[in-house]
Protein backbone atom coordinates (compact mmCIF):
# COMPACT_ATOMS: atom_id res chain seq x y z
CA UNK A 1 0.00 0.00 0.00
CA UNK A 2 1.27 3.43 -1.11
CA UNK A 3 0.45 6.69 0.40
CA UNK A 4 0.56 10.56 -1.23
CA UNK A 5 0.81 13.11 1.88
CA UNK A 6 0.11 16.66 0.50
CA UNK A 7 0.40 20.26 1.85
CA UNK A 8 1.44 23.74 2.11
CA UNK A 9 4.22 24.64 3.39
CA UNK A 10 3.99 24.06 7.34
CA UNK A 11 1.02 22.51 6.97
CA UNK A 12 2.88 19.55 9.73
CA UNK A 13 3.31 16.88 6.67
CA UNK A 14 6.52 15.71 7.92
CA UNK A 15 5.53 15.47 11.84
CA UNK A 16 2.97 13.56 10.88
CA UNK A 17 4.75 11.63 8.02
CA UNK A 18 6.63 10.89 10.80
CA UNK A 19 4.19 9.49 13.11
CA UNK A 20 2.27 7.68 10.69
CA UNK A 21 5.49 5.83 8.85
CA UNK A 22 6.45 4.75 12.38
CA UNK A 23 3.02 2.95 13.42
CA UNK A 24 2.38 1.46 10.28
CA UNK A 25 6.09 0.40 9.55
CA UNK A 26 6.00 2.42 6.12
CA UNK A 27 9.01 3.47 3.84
CA UNK A 28 8.80 7.40 4.63
CA UNK A 29 10.18 9.16 1.73
CA UNK A 30 10.63 13.10 1.81
CA UNK A 31 11.87 14.86 -1.39
CA UNK A 32 12.72 17.77 0.88
CA UNK A 33 15.10 15.29 2.54
CA UNK A 34 16.33 14.01 -0.95
CA UNK A 35 17.03 17.59 -2.37
CA UNK A 36 18.69 18.57 0.82
CA UNK A 37 21.07 15.82 0.69
CA UNK A 38 21.54 16.89 -3.08
CA UNK A 39 22.13 20.34 -2.37
CA UNK A 40 25.22 19.79 0.06
CA UNK A 41 26.94 19.06 -3.30
CA UNK A 42 24.99 21.03 -5.16
CA UNK A 43 25.33 24.88 -5.17
CA UNK A 44 22.22 25.01 -7.99
CA UNK A 45 20.17 22.88 -6.08
CA UNK A 46 21.12 24.62 -2.82
CA UNK A 47 20.23 27.91 -4.59
CA UNK A 48 16.89 26.58 -5.46
CA UNK A 49 15.97 25.79 -1.80
CA UNK A 50 16.88 28.31 -0.14
CA UNK A 51 15.23 31.02 -2.53
CA UNK A 52 12.06 28.63 -2.09
CA UNK A 53 11.49 27.95 -5.58
CA UNK A 54 11.28 23.80 -7.10
CA UNK A 55 13.23 22.09 -8.55
CA UNK A 56 12.16 21.00 -12.21
CA UNK A 57 9.86 18.46 -11.76
CA UNK A 58 11.25 16.32 -14.28
CA UNK A 59 14.73 16.17 -12.07
CA UNK A 60 13.29 15.50 -9.09
CA UNK A 61 11.34 12.82 -10.20
CA UNK A 62 14.35 11.41 -11.89
CA UNK A 63 16.26 11.29 -8.20
CA UNK A 64 12.93 9.91 -6.70
CA UNK A 65 12.31 6.99 -9.06
CA UNK A 66 16.62 6.40 -8.63
CA UNK A 67 16.17 6.47 -4.88
CA UNK A 68 13.32 3.80 -4.65
CA UNK A 69 15.18 1.78 -7.10
CA UNK A 70 18.50 1.57 -4.82
CA UNK A 71 16.66 1.89 -1.07
CA UNK A 72 13.07 0.34 -1.95
CA UNK A 73 12.99 -1.98 -5.18
CA UNK A 74 9.75 -3.89 -4.06
CA UNK A 75 7.67 -0.70 -4.18
CA UNK A 76 5.51 -1.72 -0.92
CA UNK A 77 4.47 -0.02 1.84
CA UNK A 78 5.76 3.61 0.88
CA UNK A 79 4.52 7.00 2.55
CA UNK A 80 5.85 9.79 -0.20
CA UNK A 81 5.99 12.99 1.73
CA UNK A 82 6.28 15.96 -0.44
CA UNK A 83 6.67 14.34 -3.75
CA UNK A 84 4.38 14.46 -6.30
CA UNK A 85 3.89 18.28 -6.04
CA UNK A 86 3.28 18.02 -10.10
CA UNK A 87 0.11 16.81 -11.84
CA UNK A 88 3.09 15.50 -14.42
CA UNK A 89 5.26 13.99 -10.91
CA UNK A 90 2.16 12.41 -10.17
CA UNK A 91 1.82 10.82 -14.07
CA UNK A 92 5.28 9.37 -14.00
CA UNK A 93 5.03 8.62 -10.39
CA UNK A 94 1.81 6.68 -11.41
CA UNK A 95 3.42 4.84 -14.35
CA UNK A 96 6.17 3.81 -12.31
CA UNK A 97 4.60 2.18 -9.86
CA UNK A 98 2.17 0.38 -12.57
CA UNK A 99 4.72 -0.98 -14.07
CA UNK A 100 6.21 -2.89 -11.31
CA UNK A 101 2.39 -4.21 -10.68
CA UNK A 102 1.71 -1.38 -7.86
CA UNK A 103 -0.34 1.62 -7.36
CA UNK A 104 -0.84 4.99 -5.42
CA UNK A 105 -3.67 4.03 -3.02
CA UNK A 106 -4.46 7.22 -1.26
CA UNK A 107 -3.60 10.79 -1.48
CA UNK A 108 -4.16 12.97 1.89
CA UNK A 109 -4.32 16.35 1.58
CA UNK A 110 -3.36 18.26 4.84
CA UNK A 111 -5.26 21.76 4.98
CA UNK A 112 -3.92 24.56 6.58
CA UNK A 113 -5.34 28.34 6.19
CA UNK A 114 -2.19 29.91 5.14
CA UNK A 115 -2.04 32.62 7.70
CA UNK A 116 -1.52 29.72 10.42
CA UNK A 117 0.99 28.18 8.04
CA UNK A 118 3.39 31.24 8.04
CA UNK A 119 2.82 31.93 12.05
CA UNK A 120 3.58 28.49 12.36
CA UNK A 121 6.87 28.68 10.15
CA UNK A 122 7.91 31.83 11.99
CA UNK A 123 8.23 29.41 15.28
CA UNK A 124 9.73 26.91 13.45
CA UNK A 125 13.65 26.27 14.49
CA UNK A 126 15.94 23.72 13.17
CA UNK A 127 19.49 22.78 14.95
CA UNK A 128 22.46 23.29 13.08
CA UNK A 129 24.24 20.46 14.42
CA UNK A 130 21.83 17.48 13.79
CA UNK A 131 18.81 19.01 12.17
CA UNK A 132 16.41 18.19 14.39
CA UNK A 133 13.07 20.69 14.28
CA UNK A 134 11.90 22.49 17.46
CA UNK A 135 8.70 24.96 17.33
CA UNK A 136 8.61 27.76 19.57
CA UNK A 137 5.05 27.44 20.52
CA UNK A 138 3.99 23.39 19.65
CA UNK A 139 7.65 21.72 20.41
CA UNK A 140 9.91 24.38 22.40
CA UNK A 141 13.47 23.52 23.20
CA UNK A 142 14.05 22.93 27.09
CA UNK A 143 16.40 25.98 26.30
CA UNK A 144 16.16 28.92 24.13
CA UNK A 145 18.29 28.55 21.00
CA UNK A 146 19.41 25.35 21.77
CA UNK A 147 18.83 21.81 20.76
CA UNK A 148 17.92 19.19 23.20
CA UNK A 149 19.65 16.31 21.51
CA UNK A 150 23.14 17.49 20.52
CA UNK A 151 23.35 20.83 22.28
CA UNK A 152 23.97 22.56 18.77
CA UNK A 153 22.64 25.80 18.29
CA UNK A 154 19.21 26.59 16.78
CA UNK A 155 18.62 28.64 13.33
CA UNK A 156 15.94 29.40 11.04
CA UNK A 157 16.10 27.69 7.75
CA UNK A 158 16.89 29.48 4.78
CA UNK A 159 13.87 28.66 3.12
CA UNK A 160 11.34 29.48 5.80
CA UNK A 161 12.73 33.17 5.95
CA UNK A 162 9.86 35.10 4.73
CA UNK A 163 10.72 36.24 0.79
CA UNK A 164 10.83 32.39 0.44
CA UNK A 165 7.87 31.63 2.05
CA UNK A 166 6.31 34.00 -0.03
CA UNK A 167 7.73 32.08 -3.21
CA UNK A 168 7.21 28.18 -1.81
CA UNK A 169 3.36 29.28 -1.30
CA UNK A 170 3.08 30.67 -4.74
CA UNK A 171 4.43 27.59 -6.10
CA UNK A 172 2.03 25.56 -3.91
CA UNK A 173 -0.77 27.36 -4.83
CA UNK A 174 0.02 27.43 -8.54
CA UNK A 175 0.91 23.67 -8.93
CA UNK A 176 0.03 21.61 -5.68
CA UNK A 177 -3.49 22.69 -5.80
CA UNK A 178 -3.64 22.13 -9.64
CA UNK A 179 -2.31 18.42 -8.30
CA UNK A 180 -5.27 17.92 -5.63
CA UNK A 181 -7.91 18.76 -7.94
CA UNK A 182 -6.56 16.06 -10.49
CA UNK A 183 -6.38 13.54 -7.33
CA UNK A 184 -9.72 14.21 -6.20
CA UNK A 185 -11.29 13.81 -9.70
CA UNK A 186 -9.35 9.99 -9.90
CA UNK A 187 -11.27 9.34 -6.51
CA UNK A 188 -8.79 8.27 -4.18
CA UNK A 189 -8.24 12.09 -2.36
CA UNK A 190 -9.00 12.65 1.10
CA UNK A 191 -9.22 16.20 2.48
CA UNK A 192 -7.99 16.38 6.30
CA UNK A 193 -7.98 19.83 8.15
CA UNK A 194 -4.63 20.33 9.62
CA UNK A 195 -5.26 23.20 11.75
CA UNK A 196 -5.87 20.88 14.78
CA UNK A 197 -3.60 19.43 18.04
CA UNK A 198 -0.71 16.74 16.42
CA UNK A 199 -2.05 14.09 18.36
CA UNK A 200 -6.09 14.43 16.85
CA UNK A 201 -4.53 14.74 12.87
CA UNK A 202 -2.45 12.06 13.71
CA UNK A 203 -5.52 9.57 14.67
CA UNK A 204 -7.30 10.81 11.68
CA UNK A 205 -4.68 10.27 9.36
CA UNK A 206 -4.49 6.72 11.10
CA UNK A 207 -7.82 5.89 10.35
CA UNK A 208 -7.48 6.85 6.96
CA UNK A 209 -4.45 4.36 6.55
CA UNK A 210 -6.11 1.20 8.28
CA UNK A 211 -9.61 1.53 6.40
CA UNK A 212 -7.21 1.88 2.92
CA UNK A 213 -5.12 -0.85 4.29
CA UNK A 214 -8.21 -2.92 4.52
CA UNK A 215 -9.13 -2.25 1.39
CA UNK A 216 -6.15 -2.92 -0.19
CA UNK A 217 -5.92 -6.84 1.49
CA UNK A 218 -9.45 -7.09 0.07
P1 LIG B 1 10.04 20.46 1.55
O1 LIG B 1 10.87 20.14 2.75
O2 LIG B 1 9.09 19.36 1.17
O3 LIG B 1 9.33 21.80 1.66
O4 LIG B 1 11.06 20.58 0.31
C1 LIG B 1 12.17 21.47 0.35
C2 LIG B 1 12.55 21.87 -1.06
O5 LIG B 1 12.94 20.71 -1.82
C3 LIG B 1 11.44 22.51 -1.88
O6 LIG B 1 11.26 23.88 -1.60
C4 LIG B 1 11.97 22.27 -3.29
O7 LIG B 1 13.02 23.16 -3.64
C5 LIG B 1 12.54 20.86 -3.19
N1 LIG B 1 11.50 19.85 -3.51
C6 LIG B 1 10.95 18.95 -2.64
N2 LIG B 1 10.03 18.19 -3.25
C7 LIG B 1 9.96 18.61 -4.53
C8 LIG B 1 9.18 18.23 -5.66
N3 LIG B 1 8.26 17.25 -5.58
N4 LIG B 1 9.37 18.88 -6.83
C9 LIG B 1 10.29 19.87 -6.93
N5 LIG B 1 11.05 20.29 -5.91
C10 LIG B 1 10.91 19.68 -4.71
Amino acid sequence: MNIVLLGSPASGKGTQAEILSKKFNLFHLSTGDIARKLAETDPRIKEIINSGKLIPPEEITMHVLDFLENKKPDLRDILFEGFPRFISQYEALDNFLKSKGDDIDVVISLEVPMDVAIKRISARWMCSGCGEIFNTESKPPKSFGVCDKCSGTLVQRDDDKPEAIKTRFEYYLQNTKELIDYADVKGNLTKVNGDRPIEEIAKDLEEIVRKAKEDDQN
